[in-house]
């Protein structure tokens, strides 16, 4: 049992004026963290306690499957050297020297330390599988922290990685880390979903996050409310209605119009009648493709062409043609390669290279474009379009793709389904990937399988963001007075409420129960401040725990009031029944402890 008397649970009535965000509202209110700088956070008693309360439901539910390490923050160099992804992660990791002048890093994620691992210690298959994890600090050189405790810049994260003899065997190891990862987030009492994923810098074929609903979130998921289907737009496909073709003017070919000061997809559609869905949008962007050595790194001019009524999305464009980074075309970058101003920019009369990201001018061309007839375009000439384009006939590209970003409303991608998408924002708490051979392969991790001879281990790698986990919890479930979690992942289950302590039979009465509470296994938070009623009721409702039981004037009767901060209901209840109450509805099926 704690006394709220003798702890440091510094409560705030008003929320700094730069939380935006609930959970950084509440998290700061409640007294769970101090901001020491930048995306850098103190965490505090009752923050800590509930951060403990989330890492050992982890360490529960991944001691089932993998075995815990604890890998160090601080990495050399070298290591980061043979992976390639010492430049890879260019300036989001923090480097530093130790005094000899080696560079060190602060690692943001562990793959380059398993594999290396692996490579010196696993010689057989029958070593295989392996999965390892751990629960570590990690450093990430975020350009904006903001959010509280959503972008940080020191975090804690449950990794894991396996190694497998082949593709099956990585196959049941992201499949056990699915399964898990729905029982963590499940006992911490998140409404979750899963879904499939882009894998960005970390390379690798299969990949799914879960992801947590929330204004807050910084991720858009679109998802499919027929048949499930949930992706993140980074990800995301869609089935687009048919488009009406336009009829062709004159004798059908590309006809220059004057078409002076239209240089918006809106003003253009507008002059020509036509649906933005026939006009090409351009989009001309400079490509970073980078050496595995990132000694040879080379900038590459790319143009995408889409429907005027789409966005790229750059994730997927950068997928497709291997970019590590993009950035628009400048002014004199544009008169180079496409020798055209911005606004007038189209596909007919270009050069596509043979190849993306060699030298020239790499065209792409969203896959919505490439039956289509009788289009406008820029005709590559300030102040004048083209109309009759038609795509094969008229201009080709390097090659064709998904490049676009799904809207709201488009039809679901699934086979016979009929579904519209629906798009909201969500954060992420966990990822899982299958990586593949590329760390194996770049280090030269071997074992020798059945035969006797030297094969790769294939990788699998995975995380959940601890703290994200309780800043999910306080995004979804809180109201104008403050926030409530899971009994799982409470700081504590109940608090035990004194209306007056300087009634001594209230008093004896609140004690009594809190150490009976407390010797049926209950955590139990004893408010004996001597406050105002009112003042411990405002601070028990904004500092996350789920239960109150309230001791007054009722006591009289032998009764206490069980107040439940998700539904903000209260009930009387005999002082003699409250443990048995109270047990069901702390000790669920997952939360046993
Ligand atoms: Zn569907």
């Amino acid at each position: 049992m704690h006394r709220w008397s003798r702890l440091f649970i510094p409560t705030l009535r008003e929320a700094p004026s730069d939380a935006e965000v609930a959970s950084h509202k509440f998290l700061l209110r409640s007294g769970y963290i101090r901001q020491l700088g930048a995306g850098i956070y103190n965490y505090l008693f009752l923050g800590q306690r509930s951060l403990n309360r989330i890492m050992a439901i982890i360490r529960e539910e991944m001691d089932t499957i993998g075995q815990e390490f604890f890998l160090p923050a601080l990495n050399p160099r070298e290591i980061w050297e043979q992976s390639g992804r010492w430049s890879v992660m260019g300036e989001n990791m923090f480097r530093l020297q130790d005094r000899k002048g080696a560079d060190l890093c602060l690692a943001m994620t562990h793959e380059e330390i398993v594999t290396e691992i692996a490579r010196r210690e696993l010689r057989s298959y029958k070593q295989l599988p392996q999965i390892w994890y751990q629960i570590q600090t990690k450093f990430r050189d975020e350009p904006r922290p903001k959010s509280g405790l959503l972008r940080v810049r020191q975090f804690t994260m449950k990794d894991s990685y396996s190694f497998d003899l082949d593709a099956a065997g990585l196959d049941r190891s992201f499949d056990l880390h699915d399964q898990v990862y729905r029982r963590i987030f499940t006992r911490c009492g998140l409404r979750f979903v899963a879904v499939d994923a882009d894998s960005g810098a970390m390379g690798g074929s299969q990949s799914q996050e879960f992801m947590v609903y929330t204004e807050a979130g910084e991720d858009l998921i679109a998802s499919c409310p027929v048949c499930g289907y949930a992706a993140n737009v980074e990800k995301a496909s869609s089935r687009l209605d048919p488009v009406t073709e336009m009829e062709p003017t004159g004798d059908g070919l590309p006809e220059l119009v004057s078409t002076p000061g239209l240089g918006a997809i809106a003003d253009v559609a507008r002059f020509f009648q036509i649906s933005p869905a026939s006009d090409i949008k351009c989009v001309a962007y400079m490509a970073l493709h980078r050496s595995s050595t990132g000694t040879s790194d080379s900038w590459h001019a790319v143009a995408a062409f889409l429907r005027g009524d789409h966005q790229v999305n750059e994730t997927k464009l950068m997928g497709l043609i291997g970019a590590a980074e993009l950035r628009p075309m400048v002014a004199e970058e544009l008169d180079q390669f496409l020798r055209a101003p911005a606004g007038f920019l189209g596909p007919v009369g270009l050069t596509p290279a043979a190849a993306p990201m060699i030298d020239g001018l790499t065209v792409v061309v969203d896959h919505s474009l490439t039956a289509r007839r009788n289009m406008v375009a820029g005709a590559n000439k300030l102040d004048y379009h083209l109309r009759n384009v038609t795509a094969g006939r008229d201009f080709q590209w390097t090659l064709a793709g998904d490049i676009r970003s799904v809207l709201e409303g488009e039809g679901c991608p699934c086979d016979g389904c009929s579904g519209r998408l629906v798009v909201g924002k969500a954060v992420e708490i966990g990822h899982i990937f299958k990586l593949g051979y590329k760390y194996t392969q770049s280090m030269s991790a071997t074992v020798l399988d059945p035969n006797g001879k030297e094969v790769t281990p294939i990788m699998g790698s995975y995380g959940i963001g601890v703290e994200r986990i309780l800043t999910a919890a306080i995004e979804q479930s809180h109201d104008e007075a403050g926030f409530w979690l899971t009994p799982a992942i409470a700081p504590f289950h109940v608090v035990v409420t004194i209306t007056n302590t300087s009634d001594a039979a209230l008093l004896a009465a609140g004690e009594s129960l809190a150490a009976e509470l407390d010797r049926a296994g209950f955590d139990v938070l004893l408010d004996d401040r001597d406050e105002r009623a009112g003042v411990k009721f405002k601070d028990a409702e904004l500092i996350g725990i789920p239960y109150r039981i309230t001791v007054g004037k009722k006591i009289a009767d032998q009764q206490v009031e069980l107040f439940t901060r998700s539904t903000s209901t209260s009930s009387v209840v005999a002082l003699g029944d409250a443990v048995a109450t109270l047990r069901p509805l702390v000790f669920t099926e997952y939360n046993n402890a």
